[in-house]
């Protein structure tokens, strides 16, 4: 038989690496809002090398990352539970487009992130949400999110 690795949020400690990181915008306690913190830095960041500082909406340059905000495509509020954080549903933004969020800009992030990622990406973005549905947060899995973050970039510096 299998053994079950799943632990319990109860009894669970977050490690001291992670509550070092400083609270995010984003996200319904510390835990959550640390790995905020970490996907807002990371998805700023790696556009800001890719895409040369562009604004996701309307191409224009910012000077640093920091200036930039990092913009949901599917809106915070209608993402599922760890779809919120998905780096793939988000992008570097200039702070209007990402605060006047209307039909032309919200359609013109779309089309960017199919440039990026394919035709289907838009698709991708509704089923993976769907499938977070209903689904609890755990503080173990998201420190092992952030830990699987930081194996894939290792590049990345936590904030
Ligand atoms: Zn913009």
């Amino acid at each position: 038989m299998k053994k079950t690795r799943k632990v319990q949020n109860k009894g669970y400690k977050v490690p001291g690496w992670f509550k070092s990181i400083p609270l995010g915008s984003h996200g319904s306690n510390p835990t959550q809002k640390r790995y905020w913190k970490v996907v807002s830095n990371l998805v700023r960041q790696r556009d800001f090398k890719k895409y040369k500082g562009k604004c996701v909406s309307c191409f224009r340059r910012l000077e640093r990352w920091e200036d930039g905000q990092c913009a949901h495509y599917r809106r915070y509020a209608t993402c599922n539970s760890y779809f919120k954080w998905e780096i793939k549903n988000l992008a570097l933004s200039c702070s209007y487009c990402n605060q006047n969020e209307d039909g032309v800009i919200g359609y013109a992030f779309g089309e960017e992130l199919k440039r990026r990622y394919g035709d289907k990406h838009l698709d991708w973005i509704e089923k993976e949400n769907k499938k977070y549905h209903g689904m609890k947060l755990e503080d173990h899995e998201i420190v092992s999110r952030v830990e699987k973050l930081l194996e894939e970039n290792p590049w990345f510096v936590l904030p």
